[in-house]
């Protein structure tokens, strides 16, 4: 076995080889970008190194440079995890070069596998069955035409230099294929430089199933069985689960002896991922799949593998890229339960899933499932690497079970600071149908609307606690530590404003970026705060970061600023604020002077409209100009209350 091993890699499967490696008593080489400084993957290895900017060209990406460090620092073999380098023929030839041995398949499948064209044809070739399709090379218009015409429609337009469903498009009319070839092309030209593309078959209902292969130096190959991707979204997944529902085993040995034939016709060595396309339309049959890639190198789905089988692939890799033996035969592989995985994003699903980044305030992962991931709390998502901040994975006796404990996981997981998608993945995991098995890679896009409806009305339970908490809080101490308290709450009111008996108060929030009113309801019994009648949900969690409130419920955060609704009823004119009456009402107190010195979020006036009390807050730091009415004046709304001018 290597006594050391140099990390490719960042982010969580950094942080996974290097648990691995470690227990098998090698020292741990990490790279990393200046965008990466301190990020975990760095801090779990015994050493770290910088190797240039944050722009992958220029760091992950650098061949020269890794290579470079791998010999300086002595490294052994190096494990390039998965995207960046990890399928890149001239890494692997570098490796070789430079005497260090490359956890992965040789250079020469790498290429076999990397052009779908050949891939497919060469599979065809071994016997495996490949999506009924025109691979060659003739790339004229009118004829891959006539070719998708032959076909029958649905076709699908793919890029051979492919990958991550770029430069693929589905063709439904002979009508529509001009249009989609040349937009296929231009977007294969412009991502891979290559254009060419191949036309096959659309599957119909169709299902992504994988088989993970594993082949030693000495010509044996087997299969770890299945696992199930087919919730995907852009054609990127999104849920993965082993084994595939609906699989049976006559169906998984046929499946996996095709991978296995695939593995062998390109020399395979290594852990490797055939990729299959079945046809659910009508429940999954023996010929109902075809080959569809290969992806030669580690998958981020592995461990649902490693749950089911008990097997850690990655301590597999090195022994075999060691030169040893497949630790275990094809009969001896155990299969026991259900394992489901969710891949939780930095993203807004609300806003159609952009991808967000930040400091992550805090990050407290959930107990009964397992957690891959390269964040802890204070570290940050920068703009420049995929977002994905954590893997969640449940493994459990049945689906059910699974898919109950992941949902379960995904709600009590608290990420503070970048939103995530985990109530998107909460709901996904909870869809009717998905349950029922009665899902395919379409499932996402046609049910979106309702995966993301409940995201788009705002969560006034979670609202409503944060202006609790808020108000609670500048009540307790003050906003910042080198403050006096400001009368934000109604609770100690400073301004000597108070009445008698029961009070209700309108107090307006900026709840993520939306304006609210919040109402709260003072009594013997104390304050109760409710956002359209909604009371808080005492079960949510709370973080403040500076002025602001972080609620987590349910896999979803809600951002509640009462400073920053101060300024709600005032209208920034260019010399300073003129503050407004929200509502027709009755002026009951003003409580500063003309000339007076305000502070952001002071109460200056207090109107009563439809039996409440609306607080008038100053926008700013400044000072009282002119004041425009007298306590006990009845106003209209917009009337002006008074103006503020800022403070120079
Ligand atoms: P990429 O390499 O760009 O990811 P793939 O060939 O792996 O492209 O296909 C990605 C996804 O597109 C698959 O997981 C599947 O959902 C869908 N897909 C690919 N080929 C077909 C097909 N022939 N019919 C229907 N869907 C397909």
């Amino acid at each position: 076995m290597f006594t050391s091993v140099l990390i490719a890699n960042r982010g969580e499967i950094a942080v996974r080889v290097a648990r691995t490696a470690r227990r098998l008593g090698m020292r741990t080489i990490a790279i990393y970008s200046e965008a990466d400084a301190g990020a975990m993957h760095t801090r779990v290895c015994d050493e770290a190194h910088l190797i240039g900017p944050p722009a992958a060209r220029e760091s992950y990406l650098d061949i020269a440079k890794i290579v470079a460090v791998a010999r300086r620092v002595g490294a052994q073999c190096i494990h390039p995890g998965y995207g960046f380098l990890s399928e890149n023929p001239e890494f692997a030839d570098a490796c070789a070069s430079a005497g260090i041995a490359f956890v992965g398949p040789p250079a020469s499948a790498i290429r076999a596998m990397g052009l779908k064209d050949r891939a497919k044809a060469m599979m065809a070739e071994a016997g495996v069955p490949v999506v009924p399709g025109y691979h060659g090379e003739r790339q004229d218009a009118v004829f891959l035409k006539q070719k998708a015409s032959d076909l029958g429609y649905p076709v699908l337009v793919k890029a051979v230099a492919g990958g991550g469903g770029k430069g693929m498009r589905r063709v439904d009319k002979h009508a529509e294929f001009d249009a989609a070839l040349a937009s296929a092309q231009r977007e294969a030209q412009s991502a891979f430089g290559d254009a060419r593309v191949l036309i096959e078959k659309y599957v119909a209902a169709p299902r992504h199933i994988e088989f993970q292969v594993f082949a030693d130096s000495r010509g044996n190959v087997i299969h770890l069985n299945e696992r199930d991707c087919s919730l995907q979204r852009r054609h990127q997944k999104v849920v993965e689960e082993a084994p595939a529902p609906g699989m049976t085993a006559k169906l998984r040995a046929a499946m996996g002896s095709a991978a296995i034939e695939a593995a062998r016709a390109v020399g395979y060595v290594g852990a490797g991922t055939v990729e299959f396309i079945a046809d659910g339309s009508k429940g999954l049959r023996a010929d109902g799949f075809w080959f569809m890639e290969m992806n030669t190198r580690l998958q981020v789905e592995h461990p649902v593998t490693e749950a089911i089988t008990g097997l850690d692939l990655v301590e597999w890799q090195f022994r075999i890229a060691a030169g040893e033996r497949l630790p275990q035969a094809q009969r001896e592989i155990a299969m026991s339960g259900h394992a489901i995985e969710a891949r939780l994003y930095a993203e807004d699903p609300h806003r159609g899933f952009l991808p967000v980044a930040g400091k992550i305030i805090a990050f407290d992962a959930a107990p009964d499932v397992r957690v891959d991931t390269g964040y802890a709390t204070g570290d940050v998502v920068t703009p420049y690497y995929d977002p994905m901040i954590a893997k969640l994975i449940a493994h459990a006796p049945t689906r059910a079970a699974a898919l109950d404990r992941l949902a379960a996981a995904l709600a009590q997981t608290t990420i503070v600071g970048p939103r995530t998608n985990a109530a998107f993945l909460i709901a996904l995991l909870q869809a009717g149908d998905f349950r029922a098995e009665k899902f395919d890679t379409a499932f996402i896009e046609r049910n979106l609307d309702a995966l993301v409806a409940a995201l788009r009305t705002p969560d006034k339970a979670a609202a409503a606690r944060g202006v609790a908490h808020l108000l609670d809080r500048s009540r307790r101490r003050p906003a910042r530590a080198d403050e006096e308290p400001v009368a934000l709450s109604p609770w100690d009111a400073t301004d000597g404003f108070q009445l008698s008996g029961a009070r209700t108060v309108a107090w307006p929030a900026i709840v993520d970026d939306q304006k609210m009113i919040a109402v709260v309801a003072f009594d013997a019994g104390g304050a109760r705060v409710t956002i359209d009648h909604v009371a808080p949900d005492a079960a949510a969690k709370v973080f403040e970061n500076g002025e602001v409130a972080y609620v987590i419920r349910g896999g979803r955060q809600t951002v509640v600023d009462l400073a920053g609704a101060a300024g709600d009823h005032a209208e920034l004119a260019s010399g300073g604020g003129i503050l407004r009456a929200p509502m027709h009402g009755k002026v009951l107190a003003v409580l500063v002077d003309k000339g007076a010195q305000v502070k952001r979020g002071q109460r200056v006036a207090v109107v009563e409209a439809m039996k409440m009390e609306h607080a008038i807050v100053a926008p700013f730091d400044g000072r009282v100009g002119e004041v425009a009415v007298e306590p006990g004046a009845q106003v209209a709304e917009k009337a002006t209350i008074m103006t503020i001018e800022p403070e120079a």
